[in-house]
């Protein structure tokens, strides 16, 4: 079966990839402010692992809100990086270019803790699914690591240290920030694995 990934080039999405190793590799450039950072390093885990990637561009920032758009939050947004209807518009966009090259399955790269936001929780996944299904094609999306936190979804896929450091995770720009909600999970997870290393490694050096 050939299956595409929604690679956006942070970690829960490259871990995917280490872990699912689809046919090939999509990334979105909707109008977020670290588009740019996205697609390379997207690009880069997709050339490491020999996938076919394709970048697709919609500007759609107008019609975006708070960090990753550059503006200020919807008045309905539960967090600061909430974007209206994302997973959505990313999962249409991503399915108008996969139906073209042969794809039945749609590997997205929701982990528990994106259930936060409602596009992120198992009925959502399920139900776009269904919709996907119910038309020409019969695509499917699937999110394989929704049951599993950054953390655990790294460790399953076996993803090693070297391509977690091709990431970007900063919402707000190409340059990390070191202060939004992507930008300070990136650094937790790096602390999280860090700690969970046994043995007598030497600490990471930092920069
Ligand atoms: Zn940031």
């Amino acid at each position: 079966m050939k299956t595409a990934l929604l690679l956006s080039g942070g970690m829960d999405s490259i871990a995917i990839a280490w872990w699912k190793r689809p046919s090939l590799a999509i990334t979105i450039d909707y109008g977020q402010l670290p588009a740019r950072a996205e697609i390379t390093a997207a690009t880069a885990v997709a050339q490491r692992l020999g996938m076919a990637h394709h970048v697709v561009k919609v500007d759609c920032r107008s019609l975006g809100s708070g960090d990753m758009a550059g503006g200020t939050a919807n008045e309905h947004a539960p967090a600061s990086d909430w974007w209206p209807y994302r997973n959505q518009m990313l999962v249409t966009f991503a399915a108008m270019k996969a139906i073209s090259l042969g794809v039945e399955k749609l590997y997205i790269g929701s982990v528990l803790s994106d259930g936060f936001h409602r596009d992120g929780t198992p009925a959502f996944v399920e139900t776009l699914s269904d919709l996907l299904a119910l038309q020409e094609g019969g695509m499917t999306v699937s999110a394989p690591a929704i049951e599993l936190s950054t953390l655990e979804l790294i460790r399953l896929s076996g993803v090693p240290d070297t391509e977690l450091a091709l990431a970007h995770s900063c919402h707000k720009s190409d340059v990390p920030c070191g202060n939004c909600r992507g930008c300070n999970k990136y650094f937790k997870i790096l602390e999280d694995l860090n700690d969970g290393m046994a043995g007598p490694q030497e600490p990471t050096p930092t920069v």
